[in-house]
């Protein structure tokens, strides 16, 4: 059977893969008359329980998409009492929570939280779960897939937001496997009843000996989220729901500041992420093809930039192709790639140094401390950034441009 998708503007866009980068992309498109199908391989959409951080360089699209109150109702706020400290809890510096203006638009959310939040906008009719994609082909005129249930679906332009993993990033660039970056995260929900002294707005790392620790609250304040990120020797399989160990977690803490060790007294399960991240592709796409989110610029979390960029790829996607024809896509995805990498590959390469920050892998600690203060106004222009007023300039320019 050929999905045939609701044809509710010229162009018809096939999305592989319904996370963050995925959903957020199908709203941002289909709210610019782009006819957005996501097609995921999972059975429903969803994920286990750990936190993602929404800043406001991506906030203020959601925003715009009309989604400022339902995220309010389940995010938490992130700020008052954010701050960087060493192991042994004494204070290296505030952590930044509002862009330049001094807009606090930061919440921790429950990741499940996040992504109902993004498909619930979405007609029923435009998620195909059980839709595992494995075959890709274009031509001159429309591109098509193939998933593993039998199903094939045509479109005129397909965003692989498929991950890290990516199934269809091998028809772009020559597949290379993601490099681990010899650190395991140990994650988990808390109740935060079971700390009523916690601070309730705080974003809290603390660093050092090879390892940090952070924690942030999620959920309206009602759960917090914890990350403990723990240097390991064995490499394993990169995955979202392998049971960690909670004992080897708190061990790995043993000695630090008593609001870590006494938070991980209290935890009872977690799980566990092998972290990788690749380098920045030399392309981005082919014809009709464009990768996005993680398949495009897999990165560290320790920006906790990769969900955010995902979604200021799906919005410089929907503002580079609103109005255009099929014939337009190859050289329109051509603009995208040209638009996103120049801060995309920054954003890549800071996460991978921050990691070296917060893992205390600096000869000089007070250097370390230094550029933490300083990466403040790094930190600004991350969150003052507005992709779609980027994009729209883009696109702009572009049509001034000769052919
Ligand atoms: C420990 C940790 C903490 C993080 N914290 C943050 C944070 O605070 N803020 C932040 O912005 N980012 C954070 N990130 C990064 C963020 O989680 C990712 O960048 C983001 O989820 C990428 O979204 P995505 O949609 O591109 O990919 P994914 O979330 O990986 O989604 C890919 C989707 O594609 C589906 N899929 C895969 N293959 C196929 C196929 N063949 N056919 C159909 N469907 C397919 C998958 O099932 C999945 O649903 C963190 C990451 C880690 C590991």
């Amino acid at each position: 059977m050929t999905i045939q998708p609701d044809r509710i503007g010229r162009l018809r866009a096939a999305i592989v893969g319904g996370g963050i980068g995925g959903l957020s992309a199908a709203n941002a498109l289909r709210r610019r008359g782009v006819d957005a199908m996501v097609y995921e391989q999972a059975k429903v959409i969803g994920e286990v329980g750990a936190g993602v951080f929404i800043y406001p360089n991506s906030l203020r699209q959601l925003d715009r998409m009309g989604f400022g109150a339902a995220l309010a109702a389940v995010g938490a706020k992130v700020g008052r009492g954010s701050e960087y400290c060493r192991m042994d809890g004494s204070v290296v510096g505030p952590i930044l929570t509002t862009d330049s203006s001094g807009w606090n638009g930061l919440y921790g959310m429950h990741r499940a939280d996040l992504l109902d939040v993004l498909a619930r906008a979405l007609p029923a009719s435009a998620i195909c779960t059980d839709h595992r994609c494995i075959g890709f082909e274009q031509d001159g005129t429309a591109a098509r897939l193939r998933f593993a249930n039998g199903a094939s679906a045509e479109a005129d332009v397909v965003i692989a937001a498929d991950g890290i993993q990516s199934v269809l990033q091998c028809h772009v660039v020559a597949p290379r496997p993601p490099e681990y970056s010899g650190v395991r995260a140990f994650r988990g929900l808390i109740a935060r009843e079971k700390l009523p002294r916690w601070r309730k707005e705080a974003h809290q790392v603390w660093m050092g000996d090879g390892k940090h620790f952070m924690v942030f609250p999620v959920r309206n304040g009602s759960l917090l989220n914890y990350v403990g990120f723990v240097p390991t020797t064995t490499e394993t399989a990169e995955s979202w729901s392998a049971p960690g160990d909670r004992d080897e977690l708190a061990a790995s803490f043993q000695g630090w500041d008593p609001r870590v060790t006494g938070l991980l007294e209290k935890v009872e399960t977690c799980f566990w992420w092998s972290l990788y991240d690749r380098r920045p592709l030399p392309s981005w796409t082919s014809g009709r093809l464009a990768l996005l989110g993680d398949a495009a610029h897999a990165m560290l979390p320790h920006l906790g930039q990769g969900a955010n960029q995902a979604i200021e790829d799906g919005v410089a996607l929907a503002v580079l192709l609103e109005g255009r024809d099929a014939a337009d896509v190859p050289a329109i995805l051509t603009r995208y790639e040209r638009l996103r990498r120049v801060r995309t590959d920054v954003v890549q390469a800071e996460a991978r140094q921050n990691g070296l920050r917060y893992d205390s892998k600096y000869a000089s600690l007070e250097q370390r401390d230094r550029e933490i203060v300083n990466a403040r106004e790094f930190r600004k222009g991350l969150y003052d950034y507005d992709v779609e007023e980027a994009a729209i300039a883009a696109r702009d320019d572009g049509e001034r441009l000769p052919a």
